[in-house]
């Protein structure tokens, strides 16, 4: 799971595909700016899926 946060603090989460949309969206909605798959795969981090994702490794 990605989490992206915006300059003005605006945060979101989700997938690499979900975050780089949602980003786009944001930055074009509130900023103005286009942002390319790139530079948002760049400034994404790594955080833990909820507990509840049956994407992660077993207990
Ligand atoms: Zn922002």
């Amino acid at each position: 799971m990605k989490e992206v946060t915006c300059l003005c603090g605006w945060q979101c989460r989700g997938t690499e595909d979900e975050v780089v949309e949602q980003v786009q969206a944001h930055g074009r909605e509130v900023h103005g700016i286009e942002s390319s798959r790139e530079e948002i795969v760049a400034i994404a981090v790594e955080v833990a899926a909820p507990a509840a994702s049956v994407d992660g490794p077993p207990a």
